[in-house]
């Protein structure tokens, strides 16, 4: 009996182990490349301070306090460290948070995902694929079709309204 629950342990742990450095491997920011890359110095000269906070320091607006959690009209969301469009208002959606959420990116390779373990919770993370800013978290509670809850910062965004 004895050394059958030695032998349970010892698979268990092996289990954590192996997925602990499949994980590692998978790291999505080990092999990317940034095609934006400034200085800390640079990045403060050419954003606000809570613009600097939130996208190079990782920080998180207080809830309802954004410009666009509330907002309804039709345009692009943009990266606004470097102006990749990120979303398209067709995707956005009331989440109730207080911060602008929608159920997709505009394009797969716009947002780089990765493991956020901080805080004691176990979340993921969105950053902008080109210039590595931090944009909130993305849930798995949204709604359909994707599932997906893209939570944003609105600081982190710069909306260009549809020109018609
Ligand atoms: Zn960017």
């Amino acid at each position: 009996m004895k050394t059958i629950l030695v032998i349970l342990g010892f698979i268990c742990v092996l289990g954590l182990v192996i997925s602990r450095s499949q994980r590692k491997e998978d790291d999505p920011l080990k092999n990317h490349k940034f095609a934006v890359v400034k200085t800390e110095a640079e990045w403060r000269k050419i954003l606000t301070p809570e613009q600097y906070k939130v996208t190079r320091q990782r920080s998180t607006e207080l809830a309802c306090s954004g410009a666009y959690w509330k907002n309804h009209e039709k345009g692009i969301y943009k990266c606004v460290c470097c102006k990749l469009p990120l979303f398209d208002s067709k995707t956005k959606f009331e989440s109730g948070t207080g911060w602008p959420s929608f159920y997709k990116a505009i394009h797969k390779d716009a947002i780089l995902e990765v493991p956020d373990d901080s805080f004691g919770m176990s979340r993921t993370e969105i950053l902008c694929s080109r210039c590595g800013a931090h944009l909130g978290h993305v849930f798995d509670d949204g709604p359909r079709p994707t599932g997906l809850r893209y939570c944003l910062n609105s600081v982190a965004l710069d909306f260009e309204k549809d020109a018609k």
